[in-house]
């Protein structure tokens, strides 16, 4: 939708809002977040959130652009078109790197994750933990249920990135485009209905289901995760449940 702001400026006004956006976003493009040389790059103003979305047709809500990445965006919300375009840059060098999709473990190298083990003990039915890496020396505690069926042990815990890992084994796919819908999804504030799932393996946390739900709360800025942890999972039980789930709920993520 056309800035009525926008062109009410004259050309000298705009190049001042242009110069002063850019002095804001410390000389780089709002999506890329790649440098713009004010003399050598055509640029563009847009708005941040889209009038179509609400957003004002005011300074506050613009942001200066190469005119390429802004033609290319990914998506007419700025804020998302960044995300979107930072994850195309994951995917493209896990590409080039390794000829496959990027997944949920190359979300967290990227966004500060998967750098601890998680220090945790079992007393009685109870769970104890801390996050001693990060300067978290708090001892936390938190029941541990049991499934009446699979007998399978397990608790809900608040998880900081940096204790995440993705898990490989149970879950080797990468992440695909559905990814930018829970993006957009989560956005608008709408909350994580199904918690991700991990297990402890080797001392560390790692998620095998619910990788995109997870990747994109991560994209959008999560710091911590709530999630479910299986304590001593049977593997095998574990793989062949999800596996079936992913056939059964193929739109569910
Ligand atoms: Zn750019």
């Amino acid at each position: 939708m056309a800035s009525k702001y926008l062109s009410s400026l004259s050309k000298d006004d705009y190049l001042e809002l242009t110069k002063k956006l850019w002095n804001i976003q410390n000389h780089k493009c709002f999506i890329c977040e790649e440098e713009i040389d004010l003399d050598l790059n055509t640029t563009n103003i847009d708005h941040i959130v889209p009038l179509a979305n609400k957003g004002k047709d005011a300074e506050v809500n613009f942001a200066v652009t190469h005119e390429s990445c802004n033609k290319s965006k990914q998506d007419a919300n700025l804020k998302i078109a960044k995300i979107l375009q930072k994850l195309s840059k994951i995917q493209k060098s896990i590409q080039s790197k390794t000829s496959k999709s990027a997944s949920l473990k190359d979300i967290l190298k990227s966004y500060n994750g998967s750098k601890y083990e998680f220090k945790y003990k079992i007393e009685g039915m109870e769970l104890k933990y801390s996050f001693s890496d990060i300067g978290d020396n708090k001892t936390y505690q938190t029941p541990i249920y049991t499934d009446n069926l699979s007998k399978e042990q397990t608790c809900f815990i608040e998880v900081p990135v940096e204790y995440l890992y993705h898990d490989e084994i149970i879950n080797p796919r990468g992440i695909n485009n559905s990814i930018g819908k829970l993006i957009k999804e989560f956005d608008k504030q709408n909350p994580q209905l199904h918690l991700s799932l991990a297990r402890i393996e080797d001392d560390r946390l790692k998620i095998f289901d619910g990788q995109h739900k997870a990747g994109a709360q991560i994209l959008l800025g999560t710091k911590k995760l709530v999630v479910r942890v299986f304590l001593e999972p049977n593997i095998d039980r574990l793989t062949e449940t999800n596996t079936m789930l992913e056939y059964s709920t193929a739109n569910c993520f």
